[in-house]
């Protein structure tokens, strides 16, 4: 990768400091742009942050955020800023089902000795109480069938259509499709489409065990971004917390942009907006009009939201010893044990997470907490005798984009209809959900292709990992 010369050093507004405009900005930083990192907020992060809930006086994430082996593009960024080695990773997945018994899905074998992918996790599957024989019988064939090509294909079916159409059982679908896959999605199993469903499968359970290990990060999520100001810094840029963008004016003469903001404005030669698809609508009466402006605005109308709450609970004792687990047949989902994966963190703190679920999202404070506490109780016991100190709810109406059938056309790429101003952010094009993934790899993806038309061309986006054992037949 070629650095610029001081004198021919393009500038850059990156406009957006969630995970795409940071992993924008620090890779074109790196490649020799000056870069100005533009955020509304006084903290970078966006939707994957943290910071003190005034309620309970502690630093929480705004949800806790988990990724995958296959992220290639978050670890990426993560590399470049140097903080890899604050992720805790682990290969197992525990179920538990109210009353506590439990199951663990996840690879088997012995040290390196393991069972060729796709069937390294068929053990665990296998010997998982939580199905029954149908229940695994069903989940075999689907899985088989998600191997195939077509399963990638876009079409008009939803996963809930296309998972009846494969005699799905009740258990398999309660437990595992709605559970497992449509909360990682975040939507109901008839707003989804098949291709996003068999990438996560594929990725998570058949590709290889290092593709499907699960990693959570060991500090508060703005923590992990501590680097991003100073790497930018030292290489000529800026940052600028605190400064909403309202709108930008391109002039032809200069061939710049002329960026307004609530604090003043700012002249760059490029921009990237790096936001989410309600931010980048707001924005496009306010830039200059240009023909294609209104195909985007037409593809942003076709995008929904949906919500995901968690719980955040401080109790007088700890009521597991487990990290984190997937909680089955309740409203509550995931539970993750704070106090145990982040590093420094006192007291005992568990983290509830319910995703796609409207109903839970428009209950108030008392109720929602009072019913997770009862939830809580069925799978640890522990809970009864335990005094609770003090809760937060935090409900994210706006977490996550839909994957439902089509979605894709309306999913644009990094080029835009403007001159010299590029999209990113988790919504474009990437073939991805609604992840710190998806946002990374837009950020890549508007990087690259900026650099191609400043002719400083630069290489930051990660390859995807390659399958292994059989599953390199079945790409
Ligand atoms: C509750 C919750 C749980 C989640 N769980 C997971 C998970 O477990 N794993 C996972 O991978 N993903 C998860 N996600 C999704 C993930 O957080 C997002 O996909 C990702 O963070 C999106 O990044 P982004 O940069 O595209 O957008 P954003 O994070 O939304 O960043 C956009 C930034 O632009 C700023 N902005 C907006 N308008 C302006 C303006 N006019 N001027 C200046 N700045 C502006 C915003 O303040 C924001 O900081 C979760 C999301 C939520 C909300």
């Amino acid at each position: 990768m070629s650095r610029l010369s001081e004198s021919s050093q393009k500038t850059v507004t990156v406009i957006g400091a969630g995970v795409a405009g940071m992993s924008a900005a620090c890779a074109l930083a790196e490649a020799g742009f000056r870069v100005q990192l533009v955020e509304r907020r006084g903290y970078l992060g966006g939707r994957a942050s943290s910071y003190l809930h005034p309620g309970v006086n502690e630093v929480i994430d705004n949800c806790q955020h988990v990724l995958f082996g296959c992220c290639t593009n978050l670890l990426g960024f993560y590399r470049r800023i140097g903080v890899s080695d604050r992720i805790h990773w682990t290969s197992e997945m525990t179920m538990i089902e109210p009353g506590g018994r439990r199951s663990r899905l996840g690879p088997f074998g012995l040290g390196p000795l393991r069972l060729p992918a796709p069937l390294h996790s068929a053990p665990s599957f296998l010997n998982a109480k939580a199905f029954t024989l149908a229940d695994k019988l069903a989940l075999a064939r689907a899985m088989r069938a998600m191997m195939a090509p077509e399963a990638m294909v876009d079409s008009r079916e939803s996963l809930g259509a296309w998972l009846r159409r494969h005699k799905q059982t009740e258990g398999a679908i309660n437990r595992f499709w709605r559970l497992v896959i449509a909360s990682a999605l975040n939507a109901e199993i008839d707003e989804i489409a098949v291709p996003y469903a068999a990438k996560v499968i594929r990725e998570l359970f058949l590709n290889s065990a290092e593709a499907g290990s699960m990693g959570m990060s060991t500090v508060p999520l703005s923590e992990l971004y501590a680097n991003v100001t100073p790497f930018i810094e030292q290489r000529g840029g800026s940052v600028l917390l605190n400064t909403h963008v309202e709108g930008a004016a391109w002039n032809e003469d200069s061939a710049q942009w002329l960026i307004c903001t609530r604090a003043g404005e700012l002249v760059s030669d490029f921009v990237i907006l790096a936001l989410p698809f309600e931010a980048t609508q707001k924005l496009l009466p306010r830039l200059s009009a240009e023909e294609g402006a209104e195909k985007l605005a037409r593809q942003i109308e076709r995008h929904e939201h949906w919500p995901i709450c968690s719980v955040h609970l401080w109790f007088d004792r700890e009521i597991t010893d487990l990290e984190d687990a997937v909680l089955l047949d309740r409203e509550i989902h995931w539970m993750y044990n704070q106090s145990r994966l982040q590093t420094g963190r006192g007291g005992h703190y568990i983290e509830l997470v319910v995703s796609a679920t409207r109903s839970f999202a428009a209950l108030p404070r008392e109720a929602a907490i009072e019913l997770a506490l009862r939830e809580l109780a069925e799978f640890f016991p522990r809970v009864k005798e335990a005094k609770l100190e003090k809760a937060a709810l935090v409900k994210e109406m706006y977490a996550t984009f839909g994957v439902p059938p089509g979605i894709d056309s309306a999913r644009p790429g990094p080029a835009s209809s403007w001159p010299q101003l590029f999209l990113a952010g988790d919504w474009t094009a990437t073939g991805w959900p609604s992840t710190m993934e998806s946002a990374a790899r837009s950020g890549h993806l508007a990087a690259e292709a900026l650099g191609l038309s400043a002719e400083n061309p630069l290489r930051c986006f990660e390859q995807d990992l390659k399958p292994q054992g059989f599953m390199r037949f079945f790409r």
